[in-house]
């Protein structure tokens, strides 16, 4: 049973602060609990199938380590089936080639529209297989994955090329032409808005699509797949095969027929990614990692600056690739800042992410849960304060303590590898001309964020900083419309925004020989 009635946002209380600038003022609808598994097979050509193989394997339900259902296991050679029913559905002449550009944008609106449609539902699913908070999934995700695919609906018919003037009597043009057929990896911490990022721009363009969602969390992707064929996507131009990633990611990776690779996930995975794709060249576009800087001065609305501080680290468990976790803090204020942050944290509420007054539920997986108790035993002993956490909560499913840690040093572990859970560095500064470099001094450089009420101090701060996006004031903003992508080893290739059709377009010049020019 939930603790609180969702009747009213006003009794929702604990989540109200953090996510005040997503939620309406309407009244949530109750989750599905139990929401029923329709899909746990494979979707190549519209269709279901099992594994070649008939190999399965289990999800689990992160709040209670019980497994949730079995679902079919991608492996070799369904990715073999899944690439020649897309290589198919890109052929010249076939209904997707022939169809307009305007027609693939009316697809892509009304997908979104069916994603809306049955978004407590999808929302649930969300969080039985992911174990983010149900008002997270429902306020948070589903809305951002509607507009983002309405966003690259309406680039559909907007995508041309030039007329080029050259020397010489020629006709001179270019056309942007689909990339062709499209491996897409994504991982499980935003898994519906992580597949939206890549199916809206792949989709507009006019790509064909094989997608492997994460072996964590495949069960809200495949449902996806079934409102694909009810839009009246033609079979094979999006084909689900979830599955692990040395076997079924690999195969696709090192496919000859699959002309591009979009990934998601860590820097380790995304480095053998661009290994194992060179066999044929394909164009690859990764989105990894990050230790991101959040950079508060003296001059701050304090409060305003904790809160959204807080929310940079320990939203979404603390799994965020953009994650706030190195919070540099200028001395006058820091003592300040410390005390209300762990305050702010000992506040924040764990448990079952159905529960409405739950801020926080559990980790993705056992891995995930070790290697951050790990990370926290590294911090407690190379001599970082511990204020507030730094264990386990709860007995079962995968809780951890929303932890805080003060009196960070730069070469500290905590303050250098991500950590990728609910667990907050911060850091003493004292000069403006330190501390971009100190912020620099990483191998990532995906996000940063600053916190001032002088906007040329901030200006100096987002300029210097190597990093794909800089937020002032604020913190995990993402609108469709700005591209997001990473410096250094925080990947390359942009997504979201006009930038992410790039990835998906090859250029082709046309040159035609012009009768002489008349003088
Ligand atoms: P991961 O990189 O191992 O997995 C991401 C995706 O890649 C999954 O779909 C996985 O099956 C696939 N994959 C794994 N090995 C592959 C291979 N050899 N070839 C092709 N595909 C492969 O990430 P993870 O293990 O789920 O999480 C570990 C770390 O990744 C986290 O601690 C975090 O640092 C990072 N991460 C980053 C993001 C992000 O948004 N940038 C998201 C999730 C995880
Ligand atoms: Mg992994």
């Amino acid at each position: 049973m939930l603790s609180i009635s969702r009747q009213s946002r006003k009794f929702r209380g604990c989540l109200a602060p953090l996510l005040s600038r997503y939620l309406s003022s309407s009244a949530l609808p109750e989750p599905q609990t139990n929401p029923e598994i329709h899909f746990n097979k494979l979707f190549i050509n519209n269709e279901w199938h099992d594994a070649v193989s008939g190999k399965t394997f289990a999800t689990i339900n992160p709040s209670t380590e019980e497994v949730i259902t079995e679902l079919a296991e991608a492996d070799k050679a369904d990715v073999d089936k899944a690439v020649k029913a897309a290589k198919d559905a890109f052929r010249l002449g076939s209904p997707w080639r022939q169809m307009d550009a305007s027609e693939r944008g009316r697809l892509l609106y009304r997908l979104a529209d069916l994603i809306e449609r049955d978004r407590t539902y999808l929302a649930s699913l969300e969080t039985l297989d992911n174990g983010k908070p149900y008002d997270v999934a429902y306020d948070v995700d589903l809305p951002f994955v509607s507009n983002v695919l309405r966003y690259y609906a309406g680039w559909a018919d907007k995508i041309h090329g030039q007329t080029i003037p050259v020397d010489g009597s020629f006709f001179a043009y270019t056309r942007r032409e689909a990339v062709g057929v499209c491996g897409q990896i994504i991982p499980w911490n935003f898994p519906l808005l992580m597949q939206a990022w890549k199916l809206g721009p792949a989709l507009a363009t006019g790509c064909t699509i094989v997608m492997k969602p994460a072996e964590q969390t495949p069960l809200s992707a495949l449902y996806i797949g079934e409102l694909i064929k009810e839009a009246g996507f033609p079979p094979g131009v999006v084909n689900l095969l979830p599955g692990y990633g040395p076997t079924a990611g690999k195969a696709i990776c090192t496919h000859p027929d699959v002309e591009k690779i979009a990934f998601t996930g860590s820097t380790e995975v995304g480095r053998i990614i661009q290994e194992s794709a060179a066999g044929n060249c394909k164009r690859v576009t990764l989105e990894l990692g990050g230790k991101s800087p959040n950079i508060i001065f003296k001059d701050a609305d304090l409060e305003d600056a904790v809160e959204k501080s807080h929310f940079a680290l320990f939203f979404n468990q603390g799994q965020c690739c953009t994650a706030g976790s190195r919070n540099f803090v200028e001395d006058a204020i820091y003592d300040e800042f410390v005390e209300r942050s762990v305050e702010r944290a000992k506040q924040r509420t764990v448990g079952n992410p159905f529960d409405p007054c739950n801020e926080q539920g559990p980790q993705i997986d056992a891995e995930q849960f070790s290697k951050i108790l790990s990370l926290i035993e590294a911090g407690k002993s190379e001599g970082a304060k511990l204020k507030t956490g730094g264990g386990r909560a709860h007995d079962k499913g995968y809780f951890i303590q929303p932890t805080v840690f003060t009196d960070v040093e730069d070469n500290m572990r905590i303050a250098k590898e991500e950590i990728f859970g609910p667990v907050q560095q911060i850091i003493k500064f004292s000069q403006l001309d330190e501390i971009i470099e100190r912020a620099n001094n990483t191998e990532y450089g995906l996000a940063a964020g600053v916190f001032t009420k002088d906007l040329e101090k901030a200006l100096y701060v987002a300029h210097g900083i190597r990093a794909g996006t800089v937020w002032v004031n604020t913190y995990d903003e993402f609108p469709p419309q700005t591209p997001f992508g990473g410096y250094k080893e925080s990947g390359s290739g942009r997504e979201k925004g006009e930038q992410a059709l790039d990835n998906y377009l090859e250029t082709k010049s046309v040159v035609i020989k012009m009768p002489q020019k008349n003088s």
